[in-house]
């Protein structure tokens, strides 16, 4: 598996910078933003290092659709699943991107906007 030494979220899915967990299996490493923009702020990952979802490929489609399916998970057991909340990947510094091994958002907890910013 792919791993970067010079990667945050690498070595927050290798426990090398503590986090608290929200879920954690084979492939996946979920856990609470540092700074929650929302009651609920999850951050699920793959373990494996992936910079941006520009990197993506056919041989990623069953890990990304594992990371919908923890955020699944993750909002029923947050009880957000029937009051709504929102899954983002942000891709790139222009679109918000700040931490380069991709991460999908698990907002929810507060009525959320449209447009987001
Ligand atoms: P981005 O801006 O790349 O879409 O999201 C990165 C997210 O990672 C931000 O929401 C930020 O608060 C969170 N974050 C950055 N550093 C840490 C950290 O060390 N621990 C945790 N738990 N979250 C972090
Ligand atoms: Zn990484």
């Amino acid at each position: 598996m792919a791993l970067d030494p010079d990667c945050l979220f690498c070595k927050i899915a290798q426990k090398q910078i503590s986090s608290k967990t929200a879920y954690e299996d084979e492939v996946l490493y979920a856990f609470h933003d540092i700074a929650p923009q929302a009651p609920t702020h999850i951050l699920i990952i793959p373990k494996e290092h992936i910079a941006t979802l520009n990197d993506l490929t056919p041989a990623h489609a069953a890990l990304v659709g594992k990371m919908f399916l923890a955020a699944r998970q993750l909002a029923e057991q947050a009880g957000i699943s029937q009051s709504g909340y929102r899954c983002v990947f942000n891709c790139m510094r222009g679109a918000g991107q700040s931490v380069f091994h991709i991460h999908l958002h698990l907002l929810g907890g507060r009525p959320m906007g449209w447009p987001p910013g």
